[in-house]
């Protein structure tokens, strides 16, 4: 678990807007200005792609629906596939993802929101619950916060959401196991975990924590060669 390859995500956190259409602008100038820095794609058909030209759409992985579900990158044609988004929403904070090099998911939490009654009980598993009872209560909150980054992160790259048990996924501070999932539907292996760089971590009331996850090599049919495309 470290960060350095999380150096080929765009991450951006900021003050969210106050409708979904305004975060997926906030997306699609991401994805522009991740776009802009390479050249050999920017200047395809002898344009940059613009920021008017990027559409993010959603697209549920389980009923087709496009009401619900992870967000992508609609339009332009030539590029789907090929750039990979998250976004996440805590409170009034909004987090961004853009990768080239694979799904991504990207979680944001404000540590208030993990530490409520009962929130253990449908979020974490024994042996996470265990770990957590060995911390003082600070530690204890900003564990819960990073567990449950974790495993959102996750289950948003893979785009099952909470239609799988959290429990199912358990978390530990023990880097040699950050995140485990025995029913993943991917090769854990391939799974990069690393902490969101939020400045100020806190705001008014509000601490943040923030998780982001990448795939960085796979099997089959991706990552897809540059060179093919
Ligand atoms: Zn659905």
């Amino acid at each position: 678990m470290h960060g350095t390859r999380s150096a080929d995500v765009s991450v951006r956190v900021r003050a969210r807007a106050t409708t979904t259409a305004t975060d997926h602008a906030a997306l699609a100038a991401l994805v522009a200005a991740r776009l802009a820095s390479e050249p050999s794609t920017g200047f395809r058909r002898g344009h940059v792609v613009h920021v008017s030209e990027i559409e993010i759409a959603h697209r549920c992985s389980h009923c087709g629906s496009s009401r619900h579900g992870q967000p992508y990158v609609a339009a332009p044609l030539h590029l789907a596939g090929t750039v990979h988004v998250s976004l996440s929403r805590a409170g009034t904070w909004l987090a961004l993802a853009v990768s080239r090099t694979g799904p991504v998911g990207i979680d944001l939490e404000e540590i208030s929101a993990v530490r409520r009654a009962g929130f253990d009980d449908v979020a974490f598993n024994p042996t996470e619950r265990a770990e957590l009872a060995l911390l003082d209560t600070a530690a204890a909150d900003h564990a819960r916060a990073v567990f449950w980054t974790r495993k959102e992160a996750l289950l948003k790259l893979t785009g099952d959401g909470l239609r799988v048990d959290p429990r199912e996924l358990t978390a530990s501070l023990w880097e040699s196991a950050p995140l485990l999932w025995p029913r993943a539907p991917l090769d854990m292996t391939t799974v990069q975990i690393s902490p969101v760089h939020i400045d100020p971590v806190r705001v008014g009331d509000a601490t943040l924590v923030g998780t982001l996850v990448q795939q960085v090599r796979g099997s089959e049919d991706w990552p897809r060669k540059s060179s093919d495309r």
